[in-house]
C-alpha cells in the first residue's frame, strides 16, 4: 500500500464517529510528507522539537503541525508562534512555560492535557489527582494564552485488548466530566486524543476524536544509531 492509499483509508476508516486523523511523521523525510499531503492530508504530529521546527520551515505552510512527545519546558519557545495543538501537556510546570511563551507573543495556543492511563511505569501523563488540583488551581484560571481543548493519553502496549479497552473508556469517562466544567477560551473538551497504530480500532470504538497513526501509514520507523 503507497503512503497516499493509507492516508485515505485511516481519513475513512470509521463512519461511526466524526474524528480527525494526526499522521505521525516522526523520522520520516519530507517527501513522505509531501505525499501524504498531496492525498489531503493537513494534519500531521512529530514528537521532537528539533525535527518539528525544521519540517515547519521547509513544508507549507497551511500544515496543521501537532507535537505529540514529551515536550521539555526550555524548547517550548521554539514551538510556540507556530504549533496548532500541544498533545502532550503532562505537568503544570509545563503548562505555566507555554502560557509564559504565549503571552510573550501574543499567541493562544491550544493544548491537552496527557493522561497517564496506562498500567506501565515509564509512560508520561497527569493523575486524576493532578488533574483536578491543575484545574482548579487559581493560576490555571488566570491563563490568558492557553486553551485545554481536551486530553490525550497513551494505553498500555499489551495484545490484551479488555485492558486497553478499559484504558480508553477510563480516559472518556474523564473527558465526559470535565465537560460539565467548561470555562469558555480556558477549558473546552472538545478533543480526545487516543488511539495508534496498534489500538486505533479500539479507540474508534471508545469515541475518539483524534487517531494518531505513524508506521502504518509511512511504515516501520528506522531510528539513528
Ligand atoms: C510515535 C507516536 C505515535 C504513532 O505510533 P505508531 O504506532 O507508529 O502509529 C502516536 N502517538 C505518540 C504519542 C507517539 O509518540
Amino acid at each position: 500500500m503507497s503512503i497516499k492509499e493509507n492516508i485515505t483509508f485511516f481519513r475513512t476508516c470509521s463512519s461511526r464517529v466524526p474524528y480527525q486523523l494526526v499522521a505521525v511523521s516522526k523520522t520520516k523525510p519530507n517527501e513522505d510528507i509531501l505525499e501524504a499531503y498531496n492525498a489531503g492530508q493537513r494534519i500531521f504530529g512529530e514528537s521532537k522539537v528539533q525535527e518539528l521546527t525544521t519540517k515547519y520551515e521547509t513544508l507549507p505552510k497551511d500544515i496543521k503541525w501537532h507535537m505529540i512527545g514529551h515536550l521539555q519546558r526550555n524548547k517550548v519557545k521554539f514551538i510556540a508562534p507556530f504549533i496548532y495543538m500541544i498533545h502532550s501537556v503532562d505537568s503544570f510546570r509545563l503548562l505555566r512555560e507555554i502560557n509564559k511563551q504565549g503571552a510573550r507573543i501574543k499567541r493562544k495556543i491550544d493544548v491537552l492535557l496527557q493522561m497517564h492511563i496506562a498500567n506501565e511505569e515509564s509512560k508520561f501523563g497527569l493523575s486524576e489527582d493532578e488533574l483536578n488540583e491543575l484545574i482548579s488551581h487559581q493560576d490555571f484560571l488566570e491563563m490568558k494564552y492557553v486553551n485545554v481543548k481536551g486530553l490525550m493519553g497513551m494505553a498500555t502496549n499489551t495484545g490484551n485488548s479488555d485492558q486497553v479497552r478499559q484504558e480508553f473508556s477510563f480516559l472518556h469517562g474523564l473527558f465526559d466530566a470535565l465537560k460539565s466544567k467548561t470555562i469558555p477560551g480556558l477549558l473546552e473538551m472538545k478533543e480526545l486524543s487516543m488511539g495508534m497504530t496498534n489500538d486505533y480500532e479500539i479507540a474508534l470504538e471508545e469515541g475518539t476524536t483524534l487517531i494518531r497513526i505513524g508506521s502504518a501509514i509511512f511504515g516501520e520507523r528506522v531510528y539513528a544509531k
